[in-house]
């Protein structure tokens, strides 16, 4: 690596900053208590404002584009190079946490701020995004800030409606906006080389671990289904036990089922049996029909597949042996987004520099990141956020850790723009 990018003692003041910033930005709420913005309110063009002048003083040119991103960038050592893409969101659920999103745009401007105070420029330029949509809050559809980039916003979602009936052709309107427009927050493959996303982990992998980061092999891809065991409803009293043709008896062998077959087909695998509903539903009734949901996730679409199909199987060996019925239907699915191995070289090195190991893992948790992989090579660092909790009032990360966070980030950030080896 050409040359230390961020001191340590730099690094605790940016962090120090960095806190009290998300701290302001939580003061921008719909709501008095507890913080909520969302796509295109007035809270949101209010963060917008107040983050692009943030982005100017670190030296970066500033504009809201077509869809109510708010952008900068600070030129490379030629004028129009290349951009090196960091960013996430400024977007948040309802009584949000103060760090979700915001955290990844403010220590982009931290590792902007770092190369500006020493009059540094790298062969690349650097752009910083804070998306106005990842989290889908208003409009029940999600990325529309990052698909605003990608350039795949489908015509549709301008008349999308909010809880309220307003369009999001309305609400860009009422924001100073134009829904004809959209397509000009699409941006050129080349002008773009990659995109790097600072995000909390929203899970307790990290603090299990001891560890203030880790690196992002993969958001995991998911697939929901509607599981239904049907057998015969009868008299709770007269039917003999070995007669019974029990659908909640079946479903109740497959659950323990679902959770030993899926722990044996790895540690990054998740699945959940979350509803379940048991019908006729009387007590001196044997339950004929029983409907559950099965979600299954994973980081890589090879290996969620074939924990699905044994999850499956299983259920209709079960339902056999029991002389009950088993389908399932699939109405959900979307697949896994695998980081750019280069850039989780780049990240491992980088983290492994300042807290002397990396851990690589997946993320169960959608981001910007999912959309930006259709067009440029990702690559995502996660941070410790205290018990895992996220999309809560009590989401919480520690200044050290982010201080040990900017200090990757700039070095990663340097590698990439560098191509450092
Ligand atoms: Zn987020």
């Amino acid at each position: 690596m050409s040359e230390t990018t961020i001191a340590a003692s730099a690094s605790q003041l940016a962090a120090a900053r960095v806190m009290e910033r998300a701290d302001h930005l939580a003061d921008i709420s719909e709501t008095p208590r507890g913080l909520t913005r969302i796509y295109l309110s007035p809270e949101h063009l209010r963060a917008n404002a107040l983050v692009g002048h943030w982005m100017e003083q670190a030296g970066m040119r500033v504009w809201q584009d077509s869809v109510g991103n708010i952008c900068g960038r600070y030129e490379g050592e030629q004028a129009g190079a290349p951009a090196l893409l960091l960013g996430s969101h400024l977007d948040t659920v309802r009584d949000a946490g103060r760090y979700d999103g915001m955290l990844g745009v403010l220590t982009a401007i931290e590792v902007v701020q770092a190369l500006h105070d020493r009059g540094r420029r790298l062969p690349m330029a650097v752009e910083i995004v804070g998306f106005g949509d990842e989290e889908g809050t208003r409009f029940g559809i999600t990325l529309l800030g990052s698909r605003g980039l990608t350039g795949d916003w489908p015509s549709e979602w301008l008349q999308q409606q909010d809880a309220q009936g307003i369009s999001v052709a309305q609400a860009l309107a009422n924001a100073g906006l134009d829904g004809a427009n959209i397509g000009q927050a699409a941006r050129n493959r080349e002008e773009i080389a990659a995109y790097l996303e600072l995000h909390i982990e929203q899970g307790p992998c990290l603090e299990q671990e001891g560890l203030a980061l880790g690196v992002v092999q993969a958001i995991n891809g998911a697939r929901r289904l509607t599981c239904r065991f049907t057998g015969l409803a009868g008299h709770a009293g007269t039917v003999p036990m070995n007669h019974r043709q029990d659908a909640l008896a079946a479903s109740a062998e497959w659950m323990m089922a679902v959770e030993s077959i899926t722990k044996q087909h790895g540690r990054q695998q998740v699945a959940t049996i979350g509803t379940l509903s048991c019908a006729p539903g009387a007590v001196n009734v044997i339950p004929g029909e029983v409907t559950l949901t099965l979600d299954v996730r994973g980081p890589e679409d090879e290996a969620l597949e074939a924990l699905q199909q044994a999850l499956l199987a299983q259920a209709g060996d079960i339902a056999q042996r029991r002389g009950v019925q088993f389908s399932a239907e699939e109405y959900y699915r979307m697949a896994a987004t695998r980081c750019d191995p280069e850039l989780q070289q780049r990240l491992v090195q980088a983290v492994s520099r300042v807290q002397g190991r990396a851990l690589s893992l997946p993320s169960g948790a959608g981001h910007d990141a999912i959309a930006i992989s259709g067009c440029w090579p990702v690559g995502m660092l996660f941070v410790r956020c205290q018990g895992g909790i996220s999309h809560h009032p009590a989401e919480s990360v520690m200044a050290a850790d982010v201080a040990l966070a900017i200090e990757a980030f700039c070095y990663a950030v340097n590698a990439v723009a560098c191509g450092d080896s």
